[in-house]
């Protein structure tokens, strides 16, 4: 049995598959994820039809990835063929008109062909297999699988394909990479403490010292054709990547977000990524974290990212002396615990919001500040 594993292994990943998977900068665990299936499917039986998604997945042919006898060849032509019908069925196509395409096309990420029209290239397999390889993967069950933070979101297709722009954009690091989890925590508590009262640049501020921290900050154009996310962070091996949308936003959206994501950076424990969109940034506030005990496992990282960030940008303590003066709606309030605590009142406005002090359409968001 063990013999036989090992022989299949060898079998699957020849030198040449090997070779493609490091000019792809894909793992063997990566790429199973991108297949959609476990490493036990992948040897339980390799056959062509595998073969044809490894093929389509590291962008090399067929032929260079492993030595066919004359036979085989004609077996995996066969197979291709129908590999390729994949991209024509109507769960694909459907799957495929929800993906920013024009854009998509115009950043360069999907071939144009000239001479069609879009429904044709939509219909003919053309636009759904042009998007499968933009995303790395090999069917829709796989994008689930890979994509499963965007799925849930208003418009999963759009949120995947704009964390896959931040993605093909980084590589893992070939060497060590030693991340200080404490000097990044007392990075952000120096930021709050000063940069957070800076008018101008703090977007840049922030993000200069979070490189300085060895994380990978990209600020990626947000599609129009959903609501722009907040940030979304993943890991390329031992490389965390922040990602954030370039359009404008408030000072405390900002921060709020760059902090959730510092917060997970900040976990040992747990490498999941996570996409913040604005609905579940108003889930976070409308449900009060401390009191909430019926905590699936699976947001249980993102609560606790969440924690984190409060904590970061304004303490339980903090929070409470505020809300104790029972004066907290008023301008002058605001300022004056912005001053004793170093905090933006954009911040202190944000978090009376979301603990219902004051109501979500207030004169005091004039002082939240754009960045
Ligand atoms: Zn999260």
């Amino acid at each position: 049995m063990e013999q036989s594993l090992l022989t299949n292994l060898r079998d699957v990943f020849t030198p040449a598959v090997r070779e493609a998977m490091r000019r792809k900068d894909l793992t063997q665990e990566e790429l199973l994820m991108r297949l959609g299936y476990s490493r036990r499917t992948l040897l339980d039986s390799f056959s062509m039809e595998k073969r044809c998604e490894l093929e389509f997945l590291l962008d090399a042919p067929a032929s260079e990835l492993w030595n066919f006898s004359p036979e085989q060849a004609d077996d995996f032509e066969l197979a291709r063929r129908s590999f390729e019908q994949r991209f024509c069925t109507v769960e694909a196509v459907e799957w495929a008109k929800k993906f920013p395409a024009r854009d998509l096309e115009r950043l360069g990420m999907i071939c144009g062909t000239s001479g069609k029209s879009f429904a044709e290239r939509f219909k003919s397999g053309l636009l759904p297999r042009e998007l499968m390889k933009f995303m790395g993967v090999v069917s829709v069950a796989a994008w689930k699988k890979a994509y499963a933070i965007a799925q849930g979101t208003v418009n999963p297709q759009v949120y995947s394909a704009w964390i896959r722009l931040g993605e093909l954009q980084v590589r893992r690091p070939s060497g060590e990479l030693c991340l200080f989890r404490e000097i990044i925590a007392n990075n952000m508590m120096f930021l709050r403490r000063n940069a957070f009262m800076l008018r101008e640049n703090l977007r840049q501020v922030v993000v200069d010292t979070l490189k300085k921290c060895d994380v990978t900050v990209l600020q990626v154009p947000a599609f129009i054709t959903a609501p722009a996310p907040r940030a979304a962070f993943f890991w390329k091996g031992l490389r965390p990547v922040l990602l954030l949308p370039t359009s404008r936003t408030s000072d405390s959206d900002f921060l709020e977000a760059v902090s959730h994501m510092v917060g997970h950076l900040l976990q040992s424990h747990s490498k999941r990524p996570c996409l913040l969109t604005s609905k579940l940034a108003a889930e976070f506030a409308e449900n009060g974290l401390r009191e909430n005990n019926r905590d699936s496992l699976k947001d249980s990282c993102c609560k606790e990212a969440e924690r984190t960030a409060e904590n970061l940008l304004l303490t339980e303590a903090e929070e409470c002396e505020i809300i104790c003066t029972g004066r907290f709606a008023e301008r002058r309030c605001i300022e004056f615990f912005s001053g004793k605590f170093h905090v933006r009142p954009g911040v202190i406005v944000s978090r009376l919001q979301q603990q219902k002090k004051i109501p979500a359409r207030s004169p005091l968001n004039a002082l939240k500040v754009a960045v």
